[in-house]
């Protein structure tokens, strides 16, 4: 998939009707349109990086991926800071719901189906 049609890179790139919980030059951060829990935000990076299988070793994308987290972080303790769970993930391949690197970043309680 090329990251014109890329869902997220739409996201990321153009103004949208997305609200966006956090932006700067590597990442943004918004709400999953389906949220499971009491807060569940994806933070991706602008860069289009299909999956954690594409990331380089390297500082560059260490820096990236240790920033997306303390984004996470930093967007659940403002926003759930009385949530007694935060989790984080990435989906590892082949469970990936949009071939765009996100990271999940959840507060519980789960929503129950
Ligand atoms: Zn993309
Ligand atoms: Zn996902």
């Amino acid at each position: 998939m090329s990251a014109s049609a890329c869902i997220f890179c739409q996201i990321a790139r153009i103004p949208t009707t997305t609200r966006l919980l956090y932006q700067d030059e590597l990442v943004v951060a918004f709400q999953d349109i389906n949220p499971s829990a009491f807060r569940h935000y994806l933070v991706i990076p602008i860069e289009h990086i299909p999956t954690v299988k594409n990331l380089q070793r390297g500082q560059q994308h260490y820096t990236l991926v240790t920033h997306m987290l303390n984004v996470g972080k930093s967007l659940l303790q403002q926003d759930a800071a009385q949530s007694n769970e935060h989790r984080f993930g990435f989906h590892q391949p082949p469970f990936n719901s949009v071939d765009h690197l996100h990271l999940h970043c959840l507060a519980l309680p789960f929503i129950p189906w």
